[in-house]
C-alpha cells in the first residue's frame, strides 16, 4: 500500500490506508485546502480533490499512526 502525500502534475495525491486510518479526523482539522473528510460509509478519511493537495504534508505529520 502506498501511503502518503506525492507530487502529482496538478497538485498531490493523498495516499490513505483504510486498513490503517482511524477515522479520528486530525488530518481532516489540518488541511489548509480542505479535501480531506471522514467518509462516514467506512469511516476512515478521504479525499475530495487531489488537484488542489498544496503538499505541505501537514495530514502525515498529524496522523497518529502513519495511515496517511
Ligand atoms: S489523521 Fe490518520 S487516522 Fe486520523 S483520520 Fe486522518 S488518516 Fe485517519
Amino acid at each position: 500500500m502506498i501511503r502518503g502525500v506525492e507530487k502529482a502534475s496538478m497538485g498531490g495525491i493523498v495516499n490513505i490506508s483504510d486498513e490503517t486510518c482511524l477515522g479520528c479526523g486530525a488530518c481532516v482539522e489540518i488541511c489548509p485546502q480542505h479535501i480531506l473528510y471522514i467518509d462516514n460509509n467506512k469511516d476512515t478519511a478521504a479525499v475530495t480533490d487531489h488537484g488542489r493537495c498544496d503538499r505541505m504534508k501537514g495530514c502525515e505529520m498529524v496522523c497518529p499512526v502513519g495511515a496517511i
